[in-house]
């Protein structure tokens, strides 16, 4: 037995690199952490960007996602059943940074050949709208991404990766998918740093460590400091306005009272 562990510990701990987690609510903690040998992975929603209004927030799509389980649908059925509804707000919806020097902190990770690239449990069909929403931002994560490639990486459910972002799908876990996505695309990186914002996302990661990564997650909590956008109430409110045609007259009482959407 002695010897086995021996033998063990002679074969498996080169293998292994370090793995940490940090918490923090600023990108400026994590600039330190980052170096020209880094890959910086980004969790888009509540990470990278939030919406700018309830309607089409993640939280909003949490919520719709929880009231499905309530009536006592599965976690996946609530997600299918809730998708199309995320669908077509995205494809209208504005986002804001949660903190205003993220994006410059990206793009000066870019400027030094930093490999940045997005990792969102988002499904492949908002991909359109997702990468609208980044260039919104006047970021582009293709700049510096591992891969200039479209593919897909085999999973339970349907994954894409596009515009320099791994569209993980909400279904499949990022920790199960990173090491095929990076086997397909025959790449190792020495170290890399992934931020979320949810700690279970990061702690998935970990994962990397076993393959001889250096692994840092972050688990960024910049969205329970914000100023909430989501509310239930507000989010039903804004839906009656989504996909209606207005009439003249109800239109005209919204201007007169500078009401916009
Ligand atoms: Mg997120």
């Amino acid at each position: 037995m002695f010897n086995i562990f021996i033998l063990f510990g002679v074969f498996l701990v080169p293998f292994i690199s370090e793995a940490k987690i940090i918490e923090t609510a600023k990108i400026a903690e994590v600039i330190p952490l980052i170096d020209a040998e880094t890959w910086f992975l980004v969790d888009l929603d509540n990470t990278f960007f939030e919406a700018k209004q309830a309607l089409g927030h993640a939280n909003w799509f949490y919520d719709e996602v929880q009231q499905r389980m309530q009536y006592g649908m599965t976690r996946e059925e609530a997600i299918q059943d809730a998708y199309p509804l995320f669908i077509k707000t995205q494809k209208v919806c504005p986002v804001k940074p949660l903190e205003q020097d993220f994006v410059s902190a990206l793009i000066a990770f870019q400027n030094e050949g930093v490999v940045v690239m997005g990792l969102t449990h988002r499904q492949p069909s908002v991909a359109d709208s997702t990468l609208r929403q980044v260039a919104s931002l006047k970021f582009d994560f293709l700049i510096t991404a591992p891969s200039k490639e479209t593919f897909s990486v085999p999973a339970k459910n349907p994954t894409l990766y596009t515009g320099g972002v791994f569209f993980v799908g909400d279904c499949n876990k990022k920790g199960e998918l990173f090491l095929p996505f990076l086997s397909i695309i025959d790449q190792k990186p020495k170290k890399i740093v992934f931020i979320d914002d949810k700690r279970k996302n990061v702690e998935e990661m970990e994962i990397l460590s076993s393959m001889g990564i250096e692994y840092i997650g972050v688990h960024y909590t910049a969205i329970e400091e914000a100023k909430p956008i989501y509310s239930h109430e507000l989010a039903e409110f804004q839906y009656k306005f989504l996909d209606q045609i207005m009439s003249n007259e109800a239109a005209q009482v919204l201007i007169d009272h500078h009401i916009e959407q």
